[in-house]
C-alpha cells in the first residue's frame, strides 16, 4: 500500500510538471494557459512558484503522454487525473478529468503534490468554474491546506495566518508580498485544517469574500478554530472584491492599512453583524443571543467567555446575566 502511494505520488509530481510545459512551451498553452494568467495580473515568477500550468482542450493528451512515459494507468485512475469509463459498445474508454483548464498544482507542508484544481477560461455559467481531484490515497480535502508549504515559514515568522477562500486570492497576497496566507479551497473549514495551522501560530484572521451568502455560511467554520482555543479575527471585503481582486488594484500599503483598519475580534464582528440583521424584530434577536453565546460556549478559556460576554452584553443591548444563564444551558446540553 505504501508502494501504491508512492506511485500516485510519482504520478502527481509528473502531472505537474506536465502541465507546466505544456503551459509555457506549446502553442494553446502560450496562448491559452499563460494569456489567462496574464490575464488575472499573475508575473512570470508568481506562475513558476506556484507551479501553475495547462492542460491541453483533448480529450486524452495527458493520458497518452503519460502511458508512453511509463506510468501506469491504474494510478492516474487513482488520483483522478483520468477518469476511465466503460463504453456503451463494451470495453473502456480513458479521457483527462482536466481537459481545457489552467491548473492549480495543490501540495502538502512538505510539498508533495496531492491533487489539483482546474478552471475552466469560460465564464460559463453551466460549467463547474472550478474542477478539483477526487479524494484519495494521497489527497484528503479536510487534510489540506492550498498554499501552506509556500507559506509556512511566514505564518510562523509574523505569528498569523491569513485564512482565504480561493487559490487566487493566495497568489495575489503572495504577489503583492503578502506570504502567510492559506485557502481552504471551496470545502468547509475543518478541525484538521485548523490544526494544521495551530502547528505554527495561535492567531488566524479570516478574509471573506464581499458577498453577503459567503459570509453567513463561513460563520460557523470559525466556531471551529474558537474550539481550539485560536484567536479568531475575521475582515470582509468590500462588495463584490474578494482578496485577489483587492490585492491587484491595491498597493501592499494599502492593504495592510485595509487589514488593519477592517479586521475585527470575531465575536464583536458576529455580535454587530447580527444585530444588523435582527433590527428590533423581538423573535429573531432571541435567534441571535442564542447563535452567539454558541460561539462564546466553544471557547474553551472561561476568563476569554467571561470578557465576550461583558462586550456582547454591551453591542446587544441585553443584560450578562441572561448571557450567562444562556452559556450555561448551551454548555450542558453539548456535553
Ligand atoms: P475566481 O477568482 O477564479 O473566479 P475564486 O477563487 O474567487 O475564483 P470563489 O467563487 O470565491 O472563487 O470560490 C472560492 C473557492 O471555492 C475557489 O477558489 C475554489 O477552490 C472553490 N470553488 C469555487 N467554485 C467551485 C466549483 N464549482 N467546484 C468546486 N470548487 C469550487
Ligand atoms: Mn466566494
Ligand atoms: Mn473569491
Ligand atoms: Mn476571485
Amino acid at each position: 500500500l505504501a508502494d501504491e502511494r508512492e506511485s500516485m505520488y510519482l504520478v502527481s509530481e509528473y502531472a505537474k510538471s506536465y502541465f507546466e510545459e505544456v503551459l509555457w512551451n506549446t502553442e494553446p498553452g502560450k496562448a491559452i494557459g499563460h494569456t489567462y494568467f496574464k490575464e488575472r495580473g499573475f508575473t512570470d515568477d508568481t506562475i513558476k512558484k506556484f507551479g501553475l500550468g495547462y492542460s491541453p482542450d483533448e480529450w486524452e493528451a495527458f493520458t497518452k503522454k503519460a502511458l508512453s512515459e511509463g506510468y501506469k494507468l491504474e494510478f492516474m485512475e487513482k488520483t483522478g487525473l483520468t477518469i476511465v469509463k466503460e463504453s456503451p459498445g463494451g470495453g473502456k474508454k480513458q479521457f483527462d478529468r482536466f481537459k481545457g483548464r489552467v491548473m492549480f498544482p495543490i501540495q502538502s507542508m512538505s510539498g508533495r503534490v496531492l491533487g489539483f484544481g482546474g478552471r475552466i477560461l469560460t465564464n460559463d455559467k453551466k460549467a463547474a468554474k472550478y474542477l478539483n481531484s477526487p479524494e484519495s490515497d494521497i489527497y484528503h480535502k479536510s487534510k489540506v491546506l492550498y498554499g501552506i508549504y509556500y507559506a509556512k515559514q511566514a505564518i510562523a515568522k509574523e505569528d498569523n495566518c491569513f485564512l482565504v477562500e480561493g487559490y487566487t486570492d493566495v497568489i495575489q497576497f503572495h504577489q503583492r508580498g503578502i506570504e502567510n496566507v492559506v485557502a481552504s479551497s471551496g470545502t468547509a473549514l475543518t478541525p484538521e485544517q485548523i490544526r494544521l495551522i495551530r502547528r505554527l501560530t495561535n492567531n488566524i484572521t479570516v478574509l471573506f469574500d464581499g458577498d453577503a451568502a459567503g459570509l453567513r455560511a463561513s460563520l460557523r467554520g470559525v466556531d471551529l478554530i474558537l474550539e481550539q482555543g485560536m484567536n479568531v479575527k475575521v475582515c470582509a471585503f468590500p462588495e463584490g472584491e474578494d482578496p485577489d481582486s483587492f490585492a491587484r488594484s491595491n498597493s501592499l500599503e494599502e492593504i495592510s492599512l485595509y487589514l488593519e483598519e477592517n479586521a475585527k475580534d470575531f465575536i464583536g464582528f458576529k455580535a454587530s453583524l447580527l444585530m444588523e440583521e435582527t433590527r428590533n424584530d423581538p423573535v429573531r434577536k432571541a435567534e441571535t443571543i442564542r447563535d452567539i453565546v454558541h460561539s462564546i460556549s466553544r471557547i474553551p478559556d472561561r476568563i476569554q467567555q467571561e470578557v465576550y460576554v461583558q462586550e456582547c452584553s454591551r453591542i446587544m443591548d441585553i443584560s450578562e446575566e441572561v448571557l450567562f444563564n444562556t452559556l450555561a444551558q448551551i454548555g450542558r446540553k453539548d456535553l
